[in-house]
């Protein structure tokens, strides 16, 4: 199983941040080849190329760079969303590919990444920074478009619903990762390419 590195850009990896007991802030990527969160300190905002801290040699990142893309805050690192690593290749593709190439009818629908919940598997959740909630959708129907669970009236999803893409499993509805409206609408527009996506 590779993944395909190329020049530079370093590929794009789902990761959270979490505060440390100290208020430090940290930022990490669940690594299904190492099978643990590889942390880094929070930075700046762009995600520059990062060496890899996998020390399995089957992962495809061992020895190279990659950046993460923050996709939420999490309660601790404990908790980052766990994927397959056939998921983490096809997540790393979707955040890689450069977005807007196609011109898919439902490009201006937000694109949001969810969760499959090991405490509800039968849903794909994520929390929304405008309700400020969690949305449970069934998980049955996979990635793809779904009507809004949206109750405030600011939110911009309530016309058109979202595009769920599936980032792994997370713990529970709770330990949800809680992603800013800024952190959501910026992977929303790197998954812009729905073509790209399947
Ligand atoms: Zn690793
Ligand atoms: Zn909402």
């Amino acid at each position: 199983m590779t993944v395909e590195m190329g020049p530079p850009p370093a590929p794009c990896v789902p990761a959270y941040r979490w505060r440390l007991q100290d208020r430090t802030t940290v930022f990490g990527t669940w690594c299904p080849w190492c099978r643990v969160v590889h942390g880094y300190a929070w930075p700046e905002a762009t995600a520059r190329p990062r060496m890899a801290h996998c020390a399995t040699r089957e992962s495809p990142f061992c020895a190279r760079y990659y950046r993460l893309v923050c996709l939420g805050e999490l309660k601790d690192g404990v908790y980052a969303p766990t994927l397959a690593q056939a998921e983490m290749i096809a997540a790393v593709k979707r955040l890689s590919a450069p977005g807007g190439r196609g011109s898919a009818a439902d490009s201006s629908i937000a694109a949001i990444p969810a969760y499959r919940l090991r405490s509800s598997p039968m849903h794909l959740a994520f929390w929304c920074p405008w309700c400020r909630d969690v949305h449970l959708h069934g998980a049955a129907a996979g990635d793809g478009h779904r009507v809004a669970h949206c109750d405030v009236e600011s939110s911009p999803f309530r016309d058109g619903g979202y595009h769920l893409t599936c980032f792994g499993t997370a713990p529970s509805g709770r330990l949800l990762p809680h992603q800013t409206a800024h952190e959501l609408l910026v992977v929303s527009k790197m998954l812009g390419d729905r073509e790209a996506m399947s």
